[in-house]
């Protein structure tokens, strides 16, 4: 059995539901330490933090990633209790599996091969680890960032371990994130009998042509390194469930993940102008969950995609697509950063697994990423 399925044995065993991280960083604290690494916690409000450095010197190289899950769903769905890692035909199935427990394994045996062989190498390795991810992101990597930023430590290259690769291992990896932002909408208008048609102001028939609007809008043509725009929503709510009232409000939920070729000012302005041609009664607020971030071809580029040649055979795809990880809070500083790691077809859902071999090929191409920027 290999060193990465065992470690990811023993990280899947740990509840670590969000954000809770049940004594996965213990472990990775323990093994990192034994292999030179000075072990930092960070800690803020609920959340754990581990910050494991290797070095003192430029460049530095991190691998970043998080040991919480999320929820498991209807345990009755699962073959096999979610967090007692079962193995079938070359699969681990477990609540993690793939997000990304076997990635931070991997990370792990990849720096242990890569010590041993390479003692005197150049530059630092660092681990950047939260419990935080899945949650609400306030104080994992975003704060441990702002502390190492406080303090002049930066890092030059990073590696993020989320589940990139679409149907075989290593044929995608993420060079960057669309940016997000939520939008929620409150129109106001006038609650009455359906009788009286004079007397109400209906939101839902005021919303008719905002969503025409809103949902055949060209927001942009997207770029070189992103698909265009995309909005979606996600909820309307309206209605006091009886069929002679007509409501006095309607409620909005609505999504824009968007490319470099917009800023989170304009989306605002855009969407207001369109609501505000048919409605001067509503109420709107936003969340910007994420900026857009874009790795460009350079060092770290070529050696990510040296390495998946090396070990898989293939050219990874250079994507910007899929949801928000917490490189958002990392390559604003100047980092050069790509998420790399297994399949992510069972992310989040039951029944979550991964191939035992793609984790081994995962560890393998981690620490040829190492020596293709640190000798
Ligand atoms: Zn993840």
């Amino acid at each position: 059995m290999s060193e990465t399925l065992t470690l990811t044995q023993a990280l899947l065993k740990k509840a670590s539901l969000t954000p809770e991280d049940a004594g996965c960083m213990d472990l990775m604290a323990d093994y990192l330490q034994q292999r030179g690494f000075a072990i930092e916690w960070m800690n803020f409000g609920d959340t754990k933090n581990l910050w494991a450095r290797r070095g003192n010197t430029s460049p530095l190289f991190a691998f970043a990633g998080h040991t919480d899950v999320v929820p498991t769903g209807p345990l009755d769905e699962w073959h096999a209790p979610p967090f007692e890692p079962t193995i079938k035909d070359g699969l681990i199935y477990a609540r993690g599996a793939a997000d990304m427990k076997g990635s931070l394994a991997a990370m792990m045996t990849a720096c242990d091969t890569f010590i041993a062989q390479h003692d005197a190498h150049a530059g630092s390795i660092a681990f950047l680890i939260t419990s935080d991810e899945e949650g609400p992101a306030t104080n994992g990597t975003i704060k441990v960032m702002e502390a190492l930023e406080a303090r002049g430590e930066h890092i030059d290259y990073c590696i993020v371990g989320e589940p990139s690769s679409h149907k075989t291992f290593g044929d995608m990896v993420r060079v960057g994130r669309r940016g997000s932002i939520n939008g929620y909408l409150t129109l106001i208008g006038k609650q009455g009998h359906v009788a009286y048609p004079e007397l109400v102001e209906n939101p839902i028939h005021a919303l008719a042509p905002i969503l025409s609007s809103l949902t055949t809008e060209i927001w942009d043509e997207g770029n070189e390194y992103f698909p265009s725009t995309s909005f979606q929503i996600s909820n309307i709510n309206a209605g006091t469930g009886v069929t002679n009232v007509v409501p006095g409000e309607l409620k909005l939920v609505f999504n824009l993940r968007f490319s470099s070729e917009l800023t989170p000012e304009v989306i605002k302005s855009r969407v207001t102008h369109i609501v505000d041609q048919q409605s001067d009664d509503y109420e709107i607020t936003w969340q910007l969950s994420g900026l857009p971030f874009i790795t460009k071809r350079g060092e770290l580029t070529d050696a990510v995609i040296k390495a998946v040649q090396d070990v898989a055979g293939i050219t990874p795809e250079l994507s910007t697509g899929g949801g928000t990880s917490d490189g958002r809070f990392i390559a604003p500083y100047g980092v050069q950063l790509i998420e790399l790691g297994p399949i992510n077809e069972t992310i989040h859902k039951i029944n979550e697994c991964v191939s035992i071999d793609d984790l081994d090929s995962l560890s393998i191409t981690y620490h040829k990423v190492l020596e293709n920027i640190l000798l």
